[in-house]
């Protein structure tokens, strides 16, 4: 057994602000990688600058990632990273510009490399990064994954290399302003964490630290998450459930609700954590090994299969999505040994279409 978690979390409130002299330690120029508005909306770019100002770094802000982040998009802020001379990286949003700024840390310190680098398995080192989360589902501030698109092969893909972030910032008052489906879709990706890492080929009683904690944790605001009722401390309690599953998967990867996921994301533009909660009921019931099965059941509150789909089925809204692309998904998954060694039993074509909802 194996556990490696080398990230450095802080969580608390302006908790940007009181770690400003970590962040400083990290490089003299900071190239701040995010999407287009929301940094800007929550007050987590402010804080970002006034830290960096507070320490004297100077800095420049690529503000251009989109979701699901491309190739392209990386190079790009690679390039511009590289003309301003920076020295280190902070991405600050959802797992978007967490994920891209992974990649263009790694790109940057490689000017002379292509992105063919990013999907060959060759160890590269990367420059500092520092991730600040400002939605509640993804965890990249403490996974070493990074996936972006590919639109050559009209899917997504992780990259090769594991890049774990040197310092995670939490402050649950940025997610103060995402959307209910922003919320929903999030917390949906967190719990899709916890369950694949619980029921998975890497699955054991050393890494199950993180994601029995973390199920307990998402049982906890489950109720209030339906209701439309999230209170103060559900916000944080969010937050560090996201973190721990990211914790989680680092150890052992996810599995099959996040492979077939990808095509309904590249192909329909269903959020990712509702394309993943699409296949997460039917992962369960489908689990061969019952008793593991129905621990995380009852670490979710959950009687039976039944009452988790009910309950997922409910918060995502209805989903439809044609025979024929299921088909597909399914067909490219059963090719792809690296998408099925996460699932510990054999698969069936009909088995992997029956997981959809
Ligand atoms: P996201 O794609 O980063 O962001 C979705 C939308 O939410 C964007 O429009 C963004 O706006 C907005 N947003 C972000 N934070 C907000 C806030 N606090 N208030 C209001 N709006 C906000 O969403 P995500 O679900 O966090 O990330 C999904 C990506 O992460 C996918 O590419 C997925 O594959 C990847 N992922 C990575 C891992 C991993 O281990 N690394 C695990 C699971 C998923 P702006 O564009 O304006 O910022
Ligand atoms: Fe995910």
């Amino acid at each position: 057994m194996k556990l490696y978690m080398p990230t450095i979390v802080y969580s608390e409130s302006d908790c940007v602000r009181k770690h400003a002299q970590e962040i400083g330690k990290l490089g003299t120029k900071a190239l701040i990688v995010t999407g287009r508005h929301s940094a800007r909306k929550n007050g987590s770019l402010l804080d970002v600058q006034a830290a960096l100002d507070e320490q004297g770094i100077s800095y420049v802000i690529y503000d251009k990632i989109e979701e699901n982040p491309s190739v392209e998009t990386v190079m790009e802020a690679r390039d511009f990273g590289l003309a301003h001379a920076a020295d280190f990286v902070i991405g600050i949003g959802g797992g978007s510009p967490l994920d891209a700024a992974k990649a263009i840390a790694l790109m940057m310190k490689h000017p002379d490399l292509d992105e063919r680098v990013l999907y060959q398995p060759i160890p590269l080192q990367y420059l500092p990064l520092v991730c600040v989360p400002t939605t509640c589902g993804t965890g990249s501030e403490t996974t070493p994954y990074a996936i972006l698109t590919l639109h050559s092969q009209r899917t997504k893909q992780s990259i090769r290399h594991r890049i774990f972030p040197q310092l995670a910032l939490l402050d649950a008052k940025y997610l103060r302003s995402l959307s209910r489906q922003g919320l929903v879709h999030t917390c949906v990706d967190a719990l899709a964490h916890l369950v694949e890492s619980y029921l998975n080929t890497n699955s054991n009683e050393l890494n199950r630290i993180y994601s029995t904690q973390g199920l307990r944790m998402w049982a906890q605001f489950k109720e209030h998450l339906k209701e439309d009722a999230l209170t103060q401390e559900d916000y944080w309690q969010m937050l560090h459930t996201s973190m721990i599953a990211g914790m989680a998967i680092a150890q052992t990867g996810t599995s099959l609700p996040h492979g077939m996921s990808y095509p309904l994301t590249y192909e329909m533009g269903v959020p990712h954590g509702k394309a993943v909660g699409v296949f997460l009921g039917g992962y369960v019931s489908l689990y061969r090994d019952r008793e593991a099965a129905a621990d995380v059941l009852q670490l979710l509150g959950f009687t039976d299969c039944e009452e988790l789909c009910r309950y997922l089925k409910e918060l995502l809204g209805e989903l439809s999505v044609s025979e024929e692309l299921l088909q597909q998904d399914a067909q490219r998954i059963l090719q792809n040994p690296e998408k099925l060694k996460n699932y510990p039993f054999a698969v069936t074509l009909e088995e992997l279409k029956d997981l959809f909802f």
